[in-house]
């Protein structure tokens, strides 16, 4: 089908063809077809890359030049609500406003009615639901990226219940990978469905086993036996490789190794585009061995790296510039970033209790990464038999088919929540009620039969009436008590709540901390740090010299929560060297972290810290626990001790330039105020754009004069020998 012939506005086709697309695929034109752009409910299960986030941008501006109200894009991860944000910007020239949104989960955000088209993870989307925003009811489509996330255990009942939410209330696309049952998911859906395994480009299976190849239609190449002349071969043929392995350590130990060979590969620009690169990225004990492989063209990508990190890798990877990415599966989801070769190193991983295959469905779609649109003519996706048989590893992954998607609605933890909010936020009135929204759900859908769920909800109300989060009438009817529904808003799982609400005598009588964190440590929103086995003793006894300050007994040895108890005190003793201004890599020494660990902690902790706060609020507190809470949060959030509290406060000022400047005897605002500008600029990190906000905030008006000499000492500042070796 010709792009000219689609049925939607002139200015969309404009557009499409301006990228340089005048024909649909395949799958695509079949989707246009299936009554979509009328209005109907539509399931997309096709290969990544072969043109999803195309429909759905018709579907979507389609939809708002004809009706107007919004649409909402959901993604699964903040990364991907960047990267869609950018695509979709593309469209304002048709006075389409398009707007993200990730975090803080306690808000309306109102301002997002002023928006068409609204991208957000599928947890920011279903916080907002709770919060009813005005805007709401305007939404008139929903596009629901990555679907089959239904069946993943910790995300699956979100994206369950938002879809449940806007069945029938909004047009519904939702785009999938191939899943064993597509057709359940539209009949839920009441939607069309449009399947295929269509690819842009043809994509070539096989299995590898010491030194020989064998390709699904029976052919068999021989190599080195060692598979990494796998990844050097696609180097040599002047193409790129991406190595999936199943730990963050194997990711950098084999990159690492992958570059000395590779590094011999590299034209001399090429070495130097890398230097420079290597330059811009920060120094710690993981990008140390970062660094060190890019340099000779070859990056490692997983959760322990910073966001910017893994986009610039992405990005030079893209570009050409990177040859091999060794990665952990975090990169299968969602960004795009393909390569010729596709090499699965690891077909197990460890979880929890020992180790177990990976599913077809998470192989596939790594091998889905297979062969660059528009640079290569095929793609080959190689798996890599180290322990098991070749030939299982071909009937399992190369032949088999993916996995089926089952409803993740009866995990414990998000059931309770969702049933909470059901309750509190969703104007859900008795049981009946209660028991017939459930009836809408995918569940239901697949089993048929929702007698256990229906078990299951009641032990959930009982809880949360025992708890106080509601109440029940005599008539049997719902009531939402004030703390149930400020836990649901807050967007934190009952027991968190919970957890908070019991430790506040004692945390009123006693507030430090190292017991303020140890309690966010063990809420069931918390992620960990796992105490190893060999740190155990030294956990346990900083947790007897700290005995004092928590709100809870330390377990038993024999105690089931011994380890896990552990953890958290290693948690929270990381939180607490932050705030006292541990630097960021004796912290990740220390505790043998990486800096994508940090940061999520932190992330959760400044959430759970704050939702601690508004819920203390609710019982009579007492005004200086509370600003001492507040003055906490602050801390956690910049990391700083007390002395800083009052400099963190001004714009841009953070850990590092806030330490600088007290360091450099500008204590407080009004030292900064009285201070000369050529002072201010000595400050390391202190630069003439923070110092104007700094006048801003203050509300005076910095002279022209001073504005130019500031930034005549800056330029001279750089030119310093000393700034130059920085
Ligand atoms: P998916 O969302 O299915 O993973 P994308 O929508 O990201 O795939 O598409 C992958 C790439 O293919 C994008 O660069 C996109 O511009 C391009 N593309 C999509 N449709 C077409 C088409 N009909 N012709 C040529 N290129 C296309």
């Amino acid at each position: 089908m010709k792009v000219d012939e689609l049925p939607v506005d002139e200015r969309i086709k404009k557009i499409i063809r301006e990228r340089g697309i005048e024909e649909l695929y395949p799958p695509q034109a079949e989707a246009l077809k299936s009554g979509v752009l009328e209005g109907k409910n539509l399931v997309l299960a096709i290969p990544t890359a072969s043109g999803k986030t195309l429909v759905s941008e018709i579907v979507m501006i389609n939809k708002l030049l004809r009706e107007g109200g919004k649409a909402v894009y959901l993604v699964p991860l903040k990364a991907l609500a960047e990267e869609k944000y950018r695509e979709f910007k593309e469209w304002e020239s048709l006075g389409v406003r398009v707007a993200a949104t990730t975090g803080d989960y306690d808000s309306t955000d109102e301002w997002l009615g002023r928006y068409d088209i609204i991208v957000a993870t599928a947890e920011k989307f279903d916080s907002l639901l709770r919060h009813s925003p005005g805007w709401i009811k305007d939404v008139k489509l929903i596009v629901a990226d990555e679907v089959h996330l239904i069946g993943s255990y910790d995300r699956g009942a979100t994206l369950e219940m938002i879809l449940s939410h806007m069945l029938g209330r909004a047009q519904i696309l939702a785009l999938s990978a191939t899943v064993g049952n597509a057709e359940e998911l539209a009949e839920w859906l009441d939607a069309a469905l449009v399947m295929s395994d269509w690819r842009p480009v043809e994509l070539r299976k096989g299995v590898f086993h010491l030194g020989q190849l064998f390709w699904e239609d029976g052919k068999i190449d021989r190599y080195p036996e060692n598979w990494e002349s796998l990844a050097i071969d696609a180097v040599k043929k002047g193409k790129q490789a991406l190595v999936f392995v199943n730990t963050r350590r194997s990711a950098e130990k084999e990159a690492v190794s992958l570059s000395s060979k590779v590094s011999r590969l590299l034209t001399k620009p090429e070495t130097r585009q890398l230097e420079e690169l290597t330059s811009q990225i920060e120094d710690n004990p993981t990008t140390e061995k970062l660094k060190r492989a890019l340099r000779g063209g070859v990056a490692f990508h997983h959760a322990g790296l910073s966001r910017a990190e893994r986009t610039l890798i992405e990005d030079a990877f893209r570009d050409g510039l990177i040859k091999v990415i060794t990665a952990t599966p975090t990169l299968a989801v969602g960004v795009n970033t393909p390569a010729f070769r596709v090499i699965i190193r690891d077909t197990k991983r460890y979880a929890g209790f020992g180790w177990t295959d990976i599913p077809v469905l998470e192989i596939q779609q790594m091998m889905g990464r297979a062969g660059r649109p528009k640079y290569d003519r095929y793609g080959e996706a190689i798996i890599v038999a180290r322990t098991d048989d070749p030939k299982n590893l071909m009937e399992r992954y190369v032949h088999g088919k993916p996995e089926k998607l089952f409803s993740m609605l009866a995990n414990e933890q998000a059931f309770r929540s969702q049933i909470l909010a059901l309750i509190t936020n969703f104007g859900i009135l008795n049981f009946r009620e209660l028991v017939s929204f459930l009836e809408r759900t995918f569940y239901a859908h697949q089993r048929g039969d929702i007698a256990s769920l229906e078990y299951k909800a009641k032990n959930v109300v009982y809880f949360l009436i025992e708890n106080e989060f509601i109440d029940m009438d005599v008539e049997d009817r719902f009531m939402a008590l004030p703390f149930g529904r400020r836990t649901s808003q807050l967007y934190i799982d009952p027991v968190t709540a919970k957890k908070f609400r019991d430790a506040f005598p004692m945390l009123e009588k006693n507030p430090n901390p190292f017991g303020i964190f140890q309690l966010i440590a063990s809420t069931p929103d918390m992620a960990t740090l796992t105490a190893r086995k060999r740190e155990l003793e030294d956990y346990l006894d900083l947790a007897y010299e700290f005995e004092e300050k928590l709100y809870t007994n330390i377990p038993y040895y024999e105690d089931s929560r011994f380890q896990g108890f552990l953890s958290q005190v290693k948690t929270a003793k990381v939180l607490l060297d932050w705030i006292n201004e541990v630097p960021e890599t004796r912290i990740y020494e220390t505790y043998n972290i990486d800096p994508g660990d940090l940061y999520r902690i932190l992330e959760l902790a400044d959430w759970l810290m704050y939702a601690l706060i508004e819920l203390y609020r609710l019982f009579e507190p007492k005004e200086d626990v509370l600003n001492y809470l507040r003055d906490l949060h602050l801390r956690l959030r910049h990391g700083v001790r007390e002395e800083l509290l009052e400099l963190v406060r001004l714009p841009n000022i953070g850990r590092k330039r806030a330490r600088a400047l007290y360091n450099a005897g500008f204590r407080t605002p009004e030292d900064i105020m009285r201070a000369k500008v050529k002072d201010l600029l000595e400050v390391e990190g202190i630069g003439i754009k923070v110092v104007e906000g700094l006048f801003k905030h203050f509300g005076v008006e910095m002279p022209g004069k001073v504005k130019d000499a500031g930034k005549k000492a800056e330029r001279k500042k750089k030119g310093t020998l000393d700034a130059f070796l920085k």
